[in-house]
């Protein structure tokens, strides 16, 4: 059996990863999944603060349940614990880099494990979906990296960029929990400070693993451009691809609104049913001139190297 083709897009949080994977959700053979990471945790584990974008607490959604039989039937009954422990070797400590690396290169009997697991999950989402092409907005460039060096999938990746200034502005505001809305716990307001760092660490480890990927596999995306010219940025994809994303383009292009599948975790925006995509411009308002000036002091040539400027709006040139 072929590899499953999974598109991982990679980059900080807020950088409009939900709303780019719904719209590649909207083409008849891609399968938009959401933040694939969370549902052996937080899905299948019965968090019923965890929504599923149809509104079933995850683990009742019978998508997301005839997922769970597929996989099952190729991992065996009682794994789900066991692959929440390998998940938390390779994707989420701080030495999981270095682990996966090492793992990899010796095919260890336990990243052997993970990589099969992993795959039999996307291949169950394709069984279910009946769709050649799975979406994951996971973003955490570790993440991509372990299913990179699985070798077990055909991973095609978008490093996923937005202005900063726009997330430092998004992630000053708190957010109160709402389990209906797709919101599963208060989080607390964050600095200007640590939000600029985390975008410039983020932005530079995707990159990282975009060059571990090679060229041919990888492109990075800025979202502001996304929105302004989604036809253009969709023949981009469509490339990385190997889909011909025209039909999604000429919904972007006239306004028409997308709709959203069962998506397992993200934005909040998931759970409206439908969606247009919309300019975010509200930081260009709003943001302080403080939180403008440490953003760029910390991480500005970064931002520049993306074509963002210091003053006003980025100038998005194609
Ligand atoms: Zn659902």
């Amino acid at each position: 059996m072929h590899k499953v083709i999974v598109v991982g897009i990679m980059g900080v949080g807020h950088s409009g990863s939900t709303i780019v994977s719904i719209a590649l959700g909207n083409h008849p053979n891609i399968e938009a999944v959401g933040e694939l990471h969370k549902l052996p945790r937080f899905g299948w584990s019965r968090d019923e603060s965890r929504r599923c974008a149809c509104g079933a607490p995850v683990y009742l959604c019978p998508y997301w349940r005839e997922v769970y039989v597929r996989w099952t039937e190729r991992v065996g009954a009682e794994e789900l614990g066991l692959y929440i422990r390998l998940q938390d070797l390779y994707e989420r400590s701080d030495v999981a880099w270095l682990r996966v690396l090492v793992a990899s290169r010796l095919h260890t009997e336990r990243f052997c494990r993970y990589a099969q697991m992993t795959a039999a999950l996307y291949e169950a989402i394709r069984d279910v979906s009946g769709k050649g092409v799975i979406v994951d907005s996971s973003k955490s460039p570790m993440r991509n990296y372990a299913l990179l060096c699985t070798g077990a999938l055909d991973l095609r990746l978008i490093h996923l960029v937005r202005d900063g200034r726009g997330i430092v502005w998004s992630k000053k505001r708190p957010r109160i929990k709402n389990i209906e809305g797709g919101i599963p716990h208060d989080s607390a307001a964050v600095s200007a400070l640590r939000t600029s760092q985390e975008w410039m660490f983020t932005n530079l480890k995707s990159e990282w693993v975009a060059r571990q990927a090679g060229a041919e596999k990888a492109r990075c995306i800025l979202y502001e451009r996304f929105v302004e010219k989604p036809d253009v940025m969709l023949q981009e994809i469509g490339g990385l691809v190997g889909e011909d994303l025209s039909p999604v383009a000429a919904l972007l292009t006239t306004g028409n609104m997308m709709q959203i599948g069962h998506v397992v975790g993200g934005n909040h925006v998931r759970m409206a049913g439908q969606i247009a995509l919309r300019k975010d411009t509200e930081w260009t308002r709003h943001l302080p001139n403080r939180d403008r000036r440490i953003f760029w002091l910390l991480a500005g040539s970064l931002a520049r190297h993306y074509g963002y400027r210091a003053r006003g709006e980025a100038p998005i040139p194609l």
